[in-house]
């Protein structure tokens, strides 16, 4: 879909989009083949972050080449639902073990970085072969930890966007684009 017809299709609650459905599209093939190109022949278990990475989980896995597995995890983290507190809880836990094999996380967003923080600990004491991060989504200078994140989609600006997985209040998943929600929508 063009710009134009894009804009003109938007939800009524968006103020601008800021990253297109076809970008995203692009931008999600080219990581399916840098990850393709480094694991190889190897198997990677993807472990998608619920519920905003299981757009990006979709279409990410029909990208990669190499043999994939796929597993989830829910997090929740304690205090307001948008800002980050870093006290993260396991709401779900993988299925299987991962001893031995080359995990791959795959995230919505990277904003202050604490979850990731924390949830990278948790797998690492697993004792993976190895353990990699693909985010869908880095916000600029905005991260408190550093955090070791091997393929990341786009960098974007401080804003609290939404679409393509990315809530607020639960709504706006299903948005084939990022976009930022008008003000008076947080009003009500
Ligand atoms: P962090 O711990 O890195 O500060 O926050 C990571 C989590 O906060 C993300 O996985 C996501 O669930 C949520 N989050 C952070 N920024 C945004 C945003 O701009 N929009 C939405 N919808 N969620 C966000």
């Amino acid at each position: 879909m063009e710009l134009a017809e894009q804009m003109t299709s938007m939800h009524p609650d968006v103020s601008h989009v800021i990253i297109t459905e076809e970008q995203i599209r692009a931008r999600v093939a080219e990581l399916g083949a840098q990850i393709s190109a480094d694991y190889g022949d190897e198997p990677v278990l993807l472990v998608a972050v619920l519920r905003g990475a299981a757009l990006f989980v979709a279409d990410l896995s029909r990208e990669i080449s190499s043999p994939v597995e796929l597993d989830f995890m829910a997090v929740s983290s304690y205090g307001s639902s948008t800002k980050s507190s870093g006290v993260v809880r396991i709401i779900k836990d993988l299925d299987e073990t991962i001893e031995d094999m080359n995990v791959l996380v795959v995230e919505d967003i990277l904003d202050t970085g604490l979850t990731l923080k924390y949830l990278l600990k948790n797998l690492a004491s697993r004792k993976p072969r190895s353990l990699e991060v693909v985010t869908l989504l880095s916000k600029e200078g905005k991260q408190r930890v550093s955090i070791d994140c091997k393929y990341i989609g786009f960098d974007v600006p401080d804003e609290f966007v939404i679409g393509y997985g990315l809530d607020y209040a639960e709504r706006y998943r299903n948005l084939p684009y990022i976009g930022v929600l008008k003000p008076e929508v947080y009003a009500d």
